[in-house]
């Protein structure tokens, strides 16, 4: 193995796997173990490609405690594919669905669904710049909604949901993007979870759906046999040509999420881990987070400094130091630390370190 210079990877997404994943992909990317092809070479109808397939499949399971009356399928299109597979699925035709809109992503997630059917923005924090998740007491559900659907994690603003909403017997639709598999999650108050995998779960290419078994009455068979939950779920993810190399990273990633002891305890590191930044943005008034304390996420810390030009100079200084990736989402602008379950300690007391020295030059 030969030894290379890695800077600390602070991107929103696709953003940065475990060394030893990378490791392994790189030891065996030439010839699979056992099977003497590689990864890329094998047919996805392939004994070995199936094994791969499965045990990914079982290995989420385990980590969320999926219960066998959901199904796990793997689609193509990324999380924004999912904008509109929800609606044209789950949103029979006369019904409505609610949208809990608390950020950019969920946003575009409501604009999708309309081009499908009738939409009720349940709740929106837009005026508010979305630096707040909306509050439960806000929420306006329809009767018999077809289902409610909100953003877990929204990764531009830096806000996460610290508990779920209710929606009594409504089906709860989550985009779980920018934190799924960062913290424990109860799959049974979901009626479907989608998260596209290239922030906490693997490479980009691969969008993992989690949805209750009963849901899939509603795809109709006149969608586009591409866009039918049903027809993946049947086949088993395997309709047509799965994006193979996604899915095998993917599962390697879930192995070592494994090996780290599993969601509680990956929470525990990432609680930590969060708390040094934004201990470090409240130290002194220099630096202001984005986000409302309470809802403050784990994943993307946002935050800005006294005027642009100083933002400008913390983003070059900070990527010469090897911090890379710093820069806030071009719709808001500031700074974003993105710090996911891969994202090593190290890199947060390397920053926290630059945000001190930084101040102390600047301040
Ligand atoms: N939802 C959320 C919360 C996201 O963060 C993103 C991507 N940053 C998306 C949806 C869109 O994902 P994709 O690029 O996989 O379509």
């Amino acid at each position: 193995m030969t030894t290379v210079h890695r800077v600390y990877n602070f991107s929103a997404g696709p953003a940065v796997l475990p060394l030893s994943v990378l490791e392994e992909i790189q030891r065996d990317l030439i010839s699979l173990p056992g099977v003497g092809m590689s990864i890329l070479e094998i047919s996805h109808r392939s004994a070995p490609f199936e094994r791969i397939l499965a045990e990914a499949e079982a290995d989420i399971r385990t980590l969320a405690g999926i219960p066998a009356s959901y199904k796990v399928v793997f689609l193509q299109g990324g999380a924004s594919l999912q904008f509109s597979m929800v609606p044209m699925n789950l949103l029979t035709p006369g019904s409505t669905a609610d949208y809990i809109d608390g950020g950019s992503w969920a946003e575009k997630a409501v604009k999708e669904a309309r081009k499908i059917g009738n939409v009720n923005v349940a709740a929106t924090t837009k005026g508010e710049n979305y630096a707040r998740i909306p509050r439960q007491d806000e929420l306006k559900l329809t009767p018999n909604a077809a289902y409610v659907h909100m953003t877990s994690n929204n990764t531009i603003e830096g806000t996460e949901y610290k508990d779920l909403p209710e929606v009594g017997n409504l089906p709860l639709v989550s985009d779980t993007s920018s934190d799924m598999f960062s913290k424990p999650i109860d799959v049974t108050r979901h009626a479907l979870i989608y998260s596209g995998a290239q922030k906490n779960m693997g490479p980009a290419g691969v969008t993992v759906v989690i949805i209750r078994e009963d849901l899939l009455q509603r795809s109709q068979k006149s969608l586009p046999t591409m866009l039918n939950y049903a027809v993946h779920a049947e086949n088993g993810s395997l309709y047509n040509t799965p994006p193979a190399f996604a899915v095998y990273t993917m599962g390697l990633v879930m192995k070592w999420l494994r090996r780290e002891g599993g969601l509680a305890a990956i929470e525990k590191v990432n609680v930590r881990k969060a708390g040094k930044l934004y201990a470090e943005i409240d130290r002194t008034g220099f630096y202001r987070g984005t986000a409302q304390k309470a809802q403050r996420s784990l994943m993307n810390v946002t935050f800005r400094l006294p005027s642009e030009d100083l933002e400008k100079q913390f983003v070059k200084e900070s990527t010469a130091a090897g911090l890379d990736g710093l820069k806030g989402h071009r719709s808001v602008g500031g700074m974003r630390a993105s710090i996911y379950n891969a994202f090593p300690e190290d890199g947060v007391d390397a920053l926290v370190g630059f945000m001190r020295e930084f101040e102390a030059r600047r301040g």
